[in-house]
């Protein structure tokens, strides 16, 4: 059996190597390293696979997400509610530009962020819902936008986990994540779905004004050369790493149909393990795996383990070769630099549940069915002795 990864970029890059060698050369051979024909090729590819007006190439998902609450103009003290269960960028750059963020509990059952604790959240200072299409599956947008439509505010979606997914709405239509919301935001981290081979993130937006003093920001606030509107920033995806992305990105829909292949494995083979809940659905096609839809894009694939020791369960598999990740294993309204004296422990009992239950096991595209069923049985051996 080959090695088992948590995330198998050098397999990925076997299969595409003629071509990103090719690219990479091409941008040092004309040294167009910033903002060459690479980054605005990417642009317009990427425009045209999401469905979305504008793309904003940038230098990072956490940039990404900064950017697009600057665009919006937000002013410190607006409230922003998100989720207390995600990766802490999303925080971090609401504290960062002054804003007050607002975190709320997420749904045991799709770890996205639960509609009634966001509702109940909403006070006259709130601006923005950032919702986080953890781990791949599509946050409930259909009540996500329609809670914003009633109280007029900004939603902004944290897709670096999600870029590709399909939410399906009640009334049966399909549109990508990332360009539901008034402003959405990935990352090219190496690891993520669409990963470049260094950092990189983009903005997306249907709004053409939005994206307009957007692509300011990220120029240091310039819209005419050498004129400074409004304090910006530099961010700047490289055309390096544009050339790698353009590489990859007529792939993703089949790197993404990998994932949820072996996810779907491993669901057939945890069915009826008591001490496992494999990841669910949530979305309006509904079904528990998402075999008729694409709404899950299973950038991680995360079990809760219940009535089992999950920490003796992350030392076990990694004794035995099989790396796998507790993401996350601390709620954001219980670290240091995000506790709030206004926050209630009592709503966050599903966050506090989950830290304790979850476990990502390896995740990516060259996962083969020796890996798997390995990896299958050594978890289920172990939770059930
Ligand atoms: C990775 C990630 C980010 C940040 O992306 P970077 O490119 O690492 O800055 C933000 N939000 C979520 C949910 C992420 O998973």
């Amino acid at each position: 059996m080959r090695k088992i990864q948590m995330v198998d970029l050098k397999g990925q890059y076997a299969a595409i190597k003629e071509q990103v060698d090719a690219s990479i050369q091409e941008v040092i051979d004309t040294t167009a390293f910033i903002n060459g024909p690479e980054v605005q090729g990417f642009q317009k590819e990427l425009e045209a696979y999401l469905g979305v007006k504008h793309v904003i190439p940038c230098a990072n998902g956490t940039d990404a997400l900064q950017i697009a609450m600057m665009g919006l103009g937000l002013e410190p003290g607006d409230e922003i509610i998100t989720a207390d269960f995600t990766f802490a960028a999303t925080v971090e750059v609401i504290a960062l530009l002054r804003l007050t963020p607002v975190l709320v509990d997420v749904d045991p059952v799709n770890f996205n962020i639960d509609i009634a604790a966001l509702e109940k959240a909403i006070t006259p200072k709130t601006k923005a819902i950032v919702p986080v299409h953890l781990f791949g599956l599509a946050a409930n947008m259909d009540e996500i936008m329609a809670l914003a439509e009633k109280h007029n505010l900004y939603v902004i979606e944290d897709n670096a986990q999600g870029i590709g997914s399909k939410y399906t709405s009640k009334d049966g239509t399909k549109k990508m994540t990332g360009g539901i919301g008034h402003v959405g935001s990935t990352s090219f981290f190496p690891s993520k779905n669409l990963g470049c081979y260094g950092d990189g993130g983009a903005i997306f937006t249907n709004d053409d004004d939005l994206a307009h003093t957007i692509r300011g920001i990220v120029n240091h606030g310039m819209y005419v050369r050498y004129h400074h509107d409004v304090v910006g920033v530099n961010s700047r995806l490289d055309s390096i790493q544009a050339a790698v992305l353009r590489a990859k990105l007529p792939h993703l829909n089949s790197y993404n149909n990998a994932r949820r292949n072996a996810a779907r494995k491993y669901t057939a083979a945890f069915q009826g393990v008591d001490q496992i809940i494999t990841p669910t659905g949530y979305c309006n096609a509904g079904n528990s795996i998402c075999d008729t839809c694409d709404c899950h894009v299973f950038h991680q694939y995360t079990l809760r383990i219940i009535n089992a020791d999950r920490d003796a369960l992350v030392k076990h598999l990694n004794e035995n070769d099989i790396p796998c990740g507790v993401y996350y294993p601390i709620p954001l309204h219980a670290q240091k630099a995000y506790k709030d004296d206004r926050y209630n422990e009592a709503d966050f009992t599903v966050t506090n549940q989950l830290v304790k239950e979850v476990i990502s096991l390896p995740m990516h595209t060259e996962l083969d069915d020796e890996q798997i069923a390995f990896i299958t049985k050594t978890v289920i051996d172990f939770v059930t002795k």
